[in-house]
């Protein structure tokens, strides 16, 4: 029934809890077990008069952080059991990245965290699982 699992990663505790439920599926099945991060760097701000303008990343610290929360991913993959996933890190948008991305490999499932890194406030589920959950093609487990 799964051949292609997609975890979506962020650093989070929630998305750790994906990625080994990812493992946990994706070796039941024998599924290819893919890892996608979109790295997201702390804006700095340029003050232009009164104003604080935001400031785009550098294309160096994007890459890095990428990286950085890549080599979590793929270590907490390692400690269940799936030695070598397929990486993707993109910046962008998280939820169109996660979506297309699901949609060129032909993905059958998508785990990702019921909540991540930005874990403050009412909502309940934050808005890259409910992105994702609403666009994407194929089935989406949401990890709690
Ligand atoms: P919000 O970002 O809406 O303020 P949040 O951070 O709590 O709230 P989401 O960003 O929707 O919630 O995170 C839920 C899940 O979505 C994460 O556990 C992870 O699986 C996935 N996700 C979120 N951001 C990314 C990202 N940048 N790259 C990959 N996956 C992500
Ligand atoms: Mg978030
Ligand atoms: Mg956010």
């Amino acid at each position: 029934m799964f051949k292609t699992i997609i975890a979506a990663y962020d650093g989070s505790d929630h998305a750790k809890k994906a990625v080994e439920m990812a493992c946990d599926v994706a070796r039941r099945y024998e599924a290819t077990l893919h890892i996608v991060h979109t790295p997201q760097v702390p804006g700095e701000t340029m003050m232009v008069g009164y104003s604080a303008v935001p400031l785009p990343p550098s294309a160096e610290e994007l890459e890095k952080a990428g990286e950085e929360a890549i080599g979590k991913a793929k270590a907490i993959a390692a400690e269940h059991g799936v030695a070598e996933p397929v990486t993707h890190v993109r910046p962008g948008d998280p939820g169109r990245t996660i979506v297309e991305y699901a949609k060129t490999n032909e993905a059958d499932l998508i785990v990702m965290g019921r909540r991540g890194l930005g874990n403050f406030g009412a909502m309940l589920v934050g808005s890259v699982t409910h992105k994702v959950s609403q666009l994407a093609e194929c089935a989406v487990l949401t990890v709690k």
